[in-house]
């Protein structure tokens, strides 16, 4: 039963002509899905609308050819054809009494137009941010303008047609035309929509004023708005144009989704931004303006929501990764079941499908775009073909957890045993490393629902070798004995060990993750991973009092969290920290109290001082076990033994706990 403190979050609100069912709001996010995974867009948005969200918001969607933000896959809304597709979308939302939104956006020079090979569109003559495309996208004229705003127009009543209940004007992320204009150091026209502020939100103005004339009667007009631009110098900011832009237009659409600006602003990982930390930048709009207004914060906690609401922040609690993480999260709350919600843990491997193009993917939640390719339901499993069948889980990491919570929802008798004395296997150490803490969510909210099944025995404190395994007379094995990080430097630059790599003062993260740092001192550390962890060792060491000189192979640091929105601010946090930063440098040698590194763009060898080095060259999986098992079988001494996670490969959490699932999807349903 719904704890009555959270009746306010099942208030409906009135967006101009609708009617949501409650506070909770998808907003437009990207999925990597667009127009060429259709199945797979309705069978995700679906997902959220069945969960109990009031309203699902379909992301950005292009209005003209010249929007094209290709290789990234956008939903399209520029010719008749894409109606019905998208009709399709607004269908499958709406069987849950959800409304369906459509973020109708373009994105002036930030689509690099290269699918359709049309110029990209700015006030200004101005260079695409992305994807380093050649092209100088052209200075819109008077006749461009008049196109823009029909474009934008057609698009709405298309979106109309489609059944879209909530239908948006962008000007976000300094991803959209509509906020080149608003941006002084964009726009640099002479005209009448350039120079003093009411000549550059002038277009946003007619814009939403165009889609009010044209579908306001019977759909809400929102605007998806940044108050402040964050990655650089703006004069969009919640101080100035920010709020003036608001006050200018307080009551033009019927809902304001605000957020500040870029990305990697909005979207900031936990690593670098806590929940709700747009509440300063976003919290004069209530104020300011009487329609309605959503806003994004990670959150996960019905208490910070209803905080949101009393406190006169936001009417509607909007969410994209919580919502991803998990899509049940407004039911379980209505159900009293707060406990169950699986948390985003802000790592962002969400985006990082999005930016590579691929299908969206979650670490917390494996169905996440599974949905329609693997038949993955966010909550329910089939049944066990057979109760009584007993399955074995080596290994309590990400993988090893969510393998036996899904084999125990789906009612098998489930044992899983670790060697260690915690539950998390690789977050038992990395959660405690800085900035990584809310990471542990994986494991606590695994844990916490294993913990309270009745199919499921928990061994810590156990680890098993092949004989013990057999003792079990489990009917399946599933091996999830993790991954080590490795020592000698091998990795994706070095085939062999580095020369130096076995003098006492070199050390691996498995030395970091264990608490044996170096003396304070001059330490290198190497990265060949390119993702988190040598930053973050070199951040613990910095606040051990080390002087850290950061060396990669890469041509910028930690290079996936291009990815993950983090470079950005990996780079930042390192120059604050003291940290040196040097990049496309391998390291030949190491001696006593010295690395010697070698630039690899011309060849250059020099020396960096080091009383200790770490390498973080990547990792090799424990499958010792896993051969043994397979020996065992093909001995007829056990039925039937798989490996998943890091164990068959190591990589991301979000890998981890797919396998998991896949595992655990799949038993009963094949041989092996
Ligand atoms: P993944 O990310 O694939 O889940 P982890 O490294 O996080 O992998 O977890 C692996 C877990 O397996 C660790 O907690 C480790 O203690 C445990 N483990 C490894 N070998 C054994 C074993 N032989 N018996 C029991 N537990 C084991
Ligand atoms: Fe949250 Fe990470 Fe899932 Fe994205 S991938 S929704 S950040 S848990």
């Amino acid at each position: 039963m719904r704890d009555p403190r959270y009746d306010i979050l099942f208030e409906p609100v009135q967006i101009g002509p609708v009617r949501t069912k409650n506070r909770f709001y998808v907003v437009p996010h990207a999925t990597a899905m667009g127009m060429t995974a259709l199945e797979e867009m309705i069978a995700f948005r679906k997902a959220r609308a069945e969960g109990g969200w009031g309203v699902v918001c379909l992301e950005e969607t292009m209005i003209h050819e010249t929007s094209d933000h290709a290789p990234l896959p956008d939903p399209r809304m520029y010719h008749d054809k894409y109606i019905e597709p998208l009709s399709r979308v607004v269908s499958a939302v709406k069987e849950y009494g959800a409304l369906a939104g459509v973020e109708l956006a373009h994105a002036g020079a930030s689509g690099p137009a290269i699918y359709h090979r049309e110029h990209p569109l700015s006030p200004s003559t101005k260079y695409p941010h992305y994807f380093y495309n050649p092209i100088a996208a052209r200075s819109i004229d008077r006749q461009d303008i008049l196109d823009f705003r029909r474009w934008y127009r057609d698009a709405a009543i298309r979106a109309k047609k489609a059944g879209f209940d909530i239908i948006y004007v962008y000007c976000a992320h300094n991803l959209s035309l509509l906020q080149d204009f608003l941006d002084s150091g964009v726009n640099k026209r002479t005209d009448e929509y350039g120079g003093v502020f009411e000549n550059r939100v002038r277009l946003l103005h007619e814009t939403l004023s165009d889609v009010k004339d044209a579908v306001g009667d019977t759909c809400a007009v929102a605007v998806r708005f940044a108050v402040e631009e964050r990655r650089r110098a703006s004069s969009i900011t919640a101080l100035e144009d920010g709020r003036r832009v608001v006050e200018a237009l307080a009551d033009v659409p019927d809902l304001w989704d605000v957020n500040v600006s870029d990305w990697a602003w909005d979207s900031g990982s936990s690593r670098f931004f806590d929940e709700g930390q747009q509440e300063p930048f976003i919290d004069f709009v209530k104020k300011v303006t009487s329609k309605p207004v959503v806003g994004v914060g990670r959150f996960t906690s019905p208490d910070a929501m209803v905080s949101q609401i009393k406190r006169g922040v936001l009417d509607l609690i909007g969410a994209a990764r919580p919502s991803i993480s998990d899509p049940f999260l407004p039911n379980k709350i209505n159900e009293g079941r707060q406990d169950d919600i699986r948390e985003c843990i802000g790592c962002n491997a969400c985006t990082a499908e999005v930016m590579t193009s691929s299908r969206i993917r979650c670490t917390q939640n494996p169905s996440a775009g599974e949905e329609h390719v693997s038949g993955w339901h966010p909550e329910n499993v089939p049944a066990a073909h057979d109760p009584d069948a007993s399955i074995l889980v080596v290994g309590g990491g990400p993988a090893g957890l969510e393998a036996a919570h899904t084999l125990a929802k789906r009612g098998y008798q489930v044992s899983i045993a670790d060697a260690g004395k915690e539950w998390g296997g690789r977050l038992v150490r990395e959660r405690r490393l800085p900035r990584l803490s809310a990471w542990g969510r994986v494991v606590d909210y695994r844990v916490g629902q294993l913990q309270t099944m009745p199919n499921v025995n928990m061994y810590l404190d156990s680890p098993l070798g092949a004989d013990d395994v057999g003792g079990f007379e489990a009917d399946h094995v599933i091996v999830a004995t993790g991954a080590k990080w490795r020592g000698g430097g091998v990795g994706r630059h070095h085939d062999e060990p580095i020369p130096g790599h076995d003098l006492p003062h070199v050390l691996t993260p498995e030395d970091i993750l264990d608490d044996r740092l170096p003396k304070s001192g001059s330490v290198v550390v190497y990265d060949e991973d390119y993702y988190y962890m040598a930053a973050v060792v070199a951040d613990r060491l910095a606040k051990a009092g080390c002087k850290v000189t950061y060396v990669t192979t890469a041509s910028d640091p930690s290079p996936w969290t291009h990815n993950t929105l983090e470079m950005v601010h990996v780079i930042n946090s390192m120059n604050e920290a003291g940290i040196s930063i040097v990049v496309g440098t391998s390291i030949v040698s190491i001696s006593e109290d010295s690395v010697r590194v070698n630039r690899l763009l011309d060849g250059a060898d020099s020396e960096i001082a080091a009383d200790a080095v770490v390498l973080v060259t990547g990792q090799v999986s424990e499958e010792g076990l896993y051969h043994q098992l397979v020996e065992k079988r093909e001995a007829g001494l056990i039925r039937s033994v798989e490996r998943i996670g890091d164990c068959l490969g190591a990589g991301q959490i979000a890998q981890a706990t797919y396998d998991g699932r896949k595992a655990g999807m799949r038993f009963g349903t094949t041989t092996e």
